[in-house]
């Protein structure tokens, strides 16, 4: 099975079958849902985008820019991109485009909270593209952490105030990330 660059394995777009699948995932307080692998790795990302939401800026107004799943390889590269695993979401993206400097489209508060939030609360498993060292990416967030810590992490959280809200606006995740 093909991995994207992370080392998850690649998925195809379907919603039911076995694991490794992806679900789509309501951000709860939005109308909006990401396609992203189901389990413990979605909810983490869900876990994020719903904070950005509460915390950083609204995901909601304008045109819908959040995006997980994609079949698509790395823009100008031949690795196969974290959308392709449904590892990895764009918040906002269309505010924050490839390759525009961080700070140009977020304020160094806003940059150093998801910084903060990144390193404390998921304990360094997501990366942000805001972070890269060559070419900025900030609307992207990608797991960087083992299935293992992730199921961990997630366990952990979901008993948050957060995490049963997600919880709620998504039946049948609960027992997917307890499977
Ligand atoms: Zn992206």
């Amino acid at each position: 099975m093909p991995t994207s660059q992370n080392g998850y394995p690649a998925l195809d777009s379907s919603t039911t079958g076995p694991l490794p699948r992806l679900r789509r995932w309501t951000i709860p307080g939005t109308h909006r849902h990401l396609l992203l692998r189901d389990g413990a790795v979605g909810f983490l990302l869900v876990f994020l985008a719903s904070w950005f939401h509460g915390k950083i800026e609204r995901l909601d107004l304008g045109v819908w820019d959040e995006w997980g799943w994609a079949a698509r390889p790395i823009r100008g590269s031949s690795t196969i991109s974290n959308h392709a695993s449904g590892t990895a979401a764009d918040l906002d993206a269309t505010r924050h485009p490839l390759g525009v400097p961080t700070l140009d489209t977020f304020t160094p508060r806003q940059a150093k909270r998801i910084r903060r939030k990144l390193r404390y609360r998921f304990l360094g498993l997501i990366r942000w593209g805001g972070d890269y060292a060559g070419r900025p990416d900030a609307m992207h967030f990608e797991v960087v952490g083992s299935l293992r810590a992730c199921e961990r992490l997630a366990r952990l959280l979901m008993k948050t105030r957060r995490g049963r809200r997600i919880l709620a606006a998504n039946p049948g995740a609960r027992a997917v990330i307890k499977s």
